[in-house]
């Protein structure tokens, strides 16, 4: 992974904002009680994250191993019907 290059803070700042509001879409789902509306944007925001977690990756700021482990550990730890 290059670390010396100049970082065009463009995708970290809008990844930074759609983080913010997937955070907000899983408070409205708790709030609301799981409303289907609710529902719809917390989906809505979960694709806004992802796609921003994919351009991230695609211009070198992610390490795909060290992502892995993680979401691996992370399932393991809060699956239930394991
Ligand atoms: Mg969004």
């Amino acid at each position: 992974m290059e670390l010396s290059r100049e970082v065009d803070p463009f995708l970290l700042i809008v990844a930074m904002e759609e983080a913010g509001e997937f955070a907000q879409a899983c408070s409205k789902v708790y709030r609301h009680n799981g409303g289907e509306f609710e529902i719809k944007c917390l989906s809505e925001e979960i694709g806004d994250l992802q796609a921003m977690i994919n351009l991230l990756r695609e211009e070198g700021f992610v390490d795909l191993e060290v992502a892995e482990k993680k979401r691996i550990a992370r399932e393991k730890k809060h699956r239930r019907n394991l």
